[in-house]
């Protein structure tokens, strides 16, 4: 992926405020690929590091639009947002809005190994929350659990500008 921002200096490329807005985040964008459409949903996450892969985990119903767009083409594209803050200025232009945004891409997988499911589901909790939930087999069950490995991705944040902080 290019990797050509324009504002350069707003990425994002510290580890540890990347996981911060990963834990802030809550909801992510999903996009995917409808024949010659794109659609995009949105939808709460969870999320870990494996080796230093950033992996997502979403659950829903197992049917539907997007479980149906996954299976034929797996490639996704996901984007989340926070710490949005409008702020004013003197004319128009000057007028903004801070935020902390990730965009990434990445392969989208349905789990069907029922521990996977129960890992995956304790960690989407525990991003929600905070907290630390355990699964039974049968609570994973009528449920559809999405593993996304992001191939690459890409963080930026604006802050206030200088004399608004
Ligand atoms: C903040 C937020 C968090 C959410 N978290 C989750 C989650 O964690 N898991 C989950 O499964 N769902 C979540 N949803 C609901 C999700 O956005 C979808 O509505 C749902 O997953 C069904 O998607 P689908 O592709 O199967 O749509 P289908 O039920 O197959 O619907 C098909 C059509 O319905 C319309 N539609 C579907 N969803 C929406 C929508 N959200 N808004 C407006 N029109 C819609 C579209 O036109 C779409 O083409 C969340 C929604 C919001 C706003």
């Amino acid at each position: 992926m290019s990797n050509g921002m324009t504002r350069r200096e707003r990425q994002v490329t510290d580890l540890q405020e990347i996981l911060s807005i990963l834990d802030k985040c809550k909801v992510l964008h999903l996009g995917l690929v409808d024949g010659d459409e794109a659609y995009v949903v949105p939808m709460n996450y969870g999320y870990e590091m494996q080796y230093g892969t950033l992996v997502l985990y979403l659950h829903g119903a197992r049917q539907g639009r997007k479980i149906d767009l996954m299976r034929k083409n797996p490639k996704v594209f996901f984007e989340m947002d926070c710490d949005i803050e409008p702020f004013e200025g003197d004319i128009a232009c000057r007028y903004g809005i801070t935020y902390a945004s990730i965009m990434g891409r990445g392969k989208a997988e349905i789990l069907e190994d029922v521990d996977e499911k129960k890992h995956a589901m304790s960690v989407l909790m525990k991003t929600q929350t905070g907290k630390d939930f355990e699964f039974e087999d049968k609570m994973v069950a009528f449920v559809s659990v999405i593993k996304i490995t992001a191939s690459d991705y890409t963080a930026k944040r604006r802050p206030l500008p200088k004399g608004k902080e």
